[in-house]
């Protein structure tokens, strides 16, 4: 997007908001949103870079969050490993980063007067990294360790093995986190260097036409503005394509399945997957905010309040997760008491009973009405986060989303539209299911 060819709308924000936001787009193409906030003690920024792991290589998987380690470490012009951290630690902050499948995202807060150097720092990961050899191995270990944790919790256990279970030529099949035998045993064998690819990682997909960045700072619009020009201008721009994954991560044969899988914790869930159209292509119209809505509900008459009288349920939740600009997840979770878990197939047709109690009775007007009202109170009266959760709860969003809706993104459904609830409503049927 260039500045002066479209009329950008003003960004919309909550009426009890008083900070001020400005969308700026810097000559290189990098585009930012700032934020000013006088009251705030602790200033933020968030880089969204839209590459993760779908994009490792075959053979490299975790290459693009050993680079995310990599970029942290050390820069050109500050070459001392691991200055940035402890500046960052030194004056009151938090620094963090992560990869997901089509983003890698680094942020810090910092006490205010001690910004402008951390922003500088900052920006040299994305103008000159360092990305020495000597650091290589340590973090390629960094990296291993990682996933070694990850090893001993459920949650990643169940998400690798969701995408274990699903179309082999689709990234989302791929394990993303990288340990010693994808980043060092295996491409050593092919005869690869790992650090040499990761520099061809790097060139090939770092571009500040898909990179976006999020300040939070304590001074007025026009001086962040200044900062932000001044210190990010130089990241270079190679004008790299929007990366696009085509195709369905489950085809009928990851359908209609049943996995048991024994948990490290004690204790016993269900979930039950449907693969849908993103929600993100019709946003404002939120399909899945109304079923979710629904099938998520905890009142009285609500699958969850049977489940719960049958002694069979401590907790259900209900919504899209997992998803992209090409594919997406409905998900059911519920957890599980022992009497439950022995209950498993009749808590599934239960569930089914209710969809299509769902299907019976048509979509509603006044329910999509009252969800919107509810998102409506929630949106203009939400507290306050904090600026480090609040830069990186953004930036990630700002691809997807219009500018005026970096704010809002899909928590104002607003256009009732009987056919796309519809339409997501029966892909929730038995024959999709896993
Ligand atoms: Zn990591």
């Amino acid at each position: 997007m260039a500045v002066g060819k479209e009329e950008v709308e003003e960004i919309v924000k909550a009426r009890t908001d008083k900070r001020e936001y400005r969308r700026i787009v810097l000559p290189n193409s990098l585009e930012v949103l700032l934020i000013s906030d006088p009251d705030t003690d602790k200033c933020a920024a968030s880089m969204d870079v839209s590459v993760g792991a779908f994009s490792d290589p075959d053979g490299l998987e975790g290459l693009a969050h050993f680079l995310e380690h990599m970029l942290f470490y050390a820069s050109e012009k500050y070459p001392l490993e691991d200055s940035y951290s402890k500046y960052i630690i030194e004056h009151g902050g938090r620094t963090n980063a992560y990869t997901s499948s089509e983003h890698t995202n680094y942020y810090f807060d910092i006490n205010a007067d001690a910004f402008e150097e951390a922003l500088d720092r900052f920006a040299q990961f994305f103008i000159n990294p360092l990305m020495s050899a000597d650091a290589t191995m340590r973090e390629i270990k960094a990296v291993d360790s990682e996933n070694q944790k990850n090893l001993l919790s459920d949650g990643w256990r169940m998400n690798q093995l969701q995408k274990h279970l699903s179309a082999a030529d689709h990234p989302y099949h791929k394990f993303s986190t990288g340990n010693w035998d994808t980043l060092e045993v295996r491409p050593k064998a092919k005869g690869l260097d790992t650090r040499s690819e990761l520099i061809k990682f790097y060139e090939e997909y770092y571009s500040a036409n898909v990179m976006h960045l999020v300040i939070y700072g304590k001074e007025n619009l026009d001086k962040i503005q200044g900062l932000v020009e001044d210190k990010f201008k130089e990241i270079r721009n190679i004008d790299r394509n929007c990366l696009r994954f085509a195709g369905e991560p489950c085809t009928s044969e990851h359908l209609q399945i049943l996995v048991r899988a024994v948990p490290i914790k004690e204790g016993h869930a269900l979930r039950v997957v449907w693969p849908i159209t993103p929600q993100i292509h019709h946003y404002k119209e939120g399909p899945c905010m109304y079923l979710s809505h629904l099938i998520g509900h905890e009142g009285e008459g609500s699958l969850y309040s049977i489940l719960k009288t049958l002694g069979w349920a401590t907790g259900l939740s209900a919504g899209e997760g997992d998803s992209s600009l090409d594919f997406s997840f409905f998900r059911v979770d519920i957890v599980l008491t022992d009497a439950g878990h022995e209950h498993m197939q009749d808590i599934v047709g239960l569930l089914f009973k209710y969809i299509s109690l769902l299907q019976q009775s048509g979509i509603c007007k006044w329910i999509f009405d009252e969800l919107s009202a509810v998102c409506e109170t929630k949106f203009h009266y939400q507290d306050k986060i904090q600026p480090i959760n609040y830069v990186v709860s953004i930036s990630p969003n700002m691809q997807k989303y219009p500018p005026k809706d970096w704010l809002v993104r899909s928590s104002l459904p607003s256009n009732f539209s009987t056919d796309i609830i519809q339409m997501v409503l029966n892909k929730l049927s038995p024959n999709n299911v896993r």
